[in-house]
């Protein structure tokens, strides 16, 4: 349905190209033709001046003379008609084929935007179908149970209430996403350290919860950038670091200087990722086995792909070095300026 939409669209856009070539073709030709036509005429007669006229000294052979002048501008005349025809068939079929191709080209990347933003619905609605089947089913066997007490109630309803949650972040993170394809990021000067300190913060409910400790080496630096976007993007990597860690273990933050960049370091002692998911972790929706961790790490698996997404549209990237049972390292570069 869709490809035969592109399809439909790339032929009525090379159509157009070959109706605006083919016109300027036509009137190009046509000029041309009268032109030389005046040419070959004028030509063809003005070496028969009087002199010559003059020595042909019967009317029969001026009226040969002037017949054979007319057949041979005739002649010529047909030869350019032949010529021209040629010249536009074979602009045509070019003409047709590099329309074709143009069109396509101007079509692809609006076509890849919709294939992006049909994936995106369709794989946004099987996430959230997920949790809403199970909560309802839950929900329904709570109701046909007869023995069902206040206390069960109300477990349900603290069960619904977490799920509720859940999936108020995951439409708040679908939301982040689609705006980040959407709009740009506005940049401020604003402090390194203090983007990276207001990151920890945000996590330090679970943080203290796991008795984890924070290891940070920062220093004051100014920097050009989208402050929120930073923070969020820090904040992700600080949370995984925290979930995908055992308790009481160690997260180390540092920031280190390249020539142009800002590199920031997210080191854990956690369950590390297997380096066929290494490169995976950062698409939407990917999560990596869980079997590994004891227990189960909630998540949607769209925290990394909001990450990856936002440090691109501030000109900078994030990569991760890895060791199964070892731990994670996430390193953000972001530019100075
Ligand atoms: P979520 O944590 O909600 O699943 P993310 O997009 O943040 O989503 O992460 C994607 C996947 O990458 C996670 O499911 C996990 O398998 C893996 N991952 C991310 N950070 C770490 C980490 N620090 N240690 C181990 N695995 C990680």
């Amino acid at each position: 349905m869709r490809q035969s939409m592109f399809q439909r669209a790339s032929l009525r856009l090379t159509g157009l190209y070959l109706l605006i070539i083919m016109s300027i073709s036509l009137i190009f030709s046509l000029g041309l033709y009268q032109l030389a036509s005046r040419e070959i005429e004028q030509g063809i007669r003005r070496p028969n001046s009087f002199a010559q006229i003059i020595r042909l000294n019967n009317l029969e052979g001026l009226q040969d003379f002037l017949t054979g002048q007319d057949k041979a501008i005739k002649d010529a005349k047909r030869d350019i008609r032949i010529s021209l025809g040629f010249i536009n068939l074979f602009i045509f079929v070019s003409g047709g084929l590099l329309s074709y191709y143009l069109a396509r080209r101007s079509l692809r990347p609006i076509e890849e935007a919709h294939e992006s933003q049909s994936r995106f619905t369709s794989d946004a609605s099987h996430e959230l179908r997920t949790p809403i089947a199970a909560m309802r089913l839950e929900n329904e066997i709570s109701l046909t149970d007869s023995k069902l007490t206040l206390k069960d109630a109300k477990k349900q309803l603290e069960s619904n209430i977490e799920e509720l949650d859940k999936l108020t972040s995951l439409t708040e993170g679908l939301l982040k996403l689609s705006r980040l394809e959407n709009e740009d990021l506005v940049k401020a000067k604003a402090d390194l350290r203090e983007i990276i300190e207001n990151a920890i913060a945000r996590n330090k409910k679970d943080i203290s919860r796991k008795k984890q400790t924070v290891i940070r080496k920062l220093k004051s630096q100014e920097i050009h950038t989208n402050e929120e976007a930073l923070t969020n993007v820090i904040a992700t990597l600080v949370n995984n670091a925290s979930k995908y860690s055992p308790t009481g273990s160690e997260i180390s933050i540092k920031v280190s200087l390249s020539k142009s960049s800002y590199l920031v370091d997210v080191k854990d002692r956690g369950v590390g990722i297997n380096p066929l998911d290494e490169d995976k972790i950062f698409d939407r929706f990917y999560r990596a086995d869980q079997s590994r961790t004891k227990n189960k790490v909630g998540g949607y698996g769209i925290g990394l792909s909001i990450a990856k997404k936002s440090i691109e549209a501030l000109s900078g990237k994030i990569t991760v070095k890895s060791t199964v049972d070892k731990g994670s390292t996430f390193t953000v570069c972001v530019p100075k300026y």
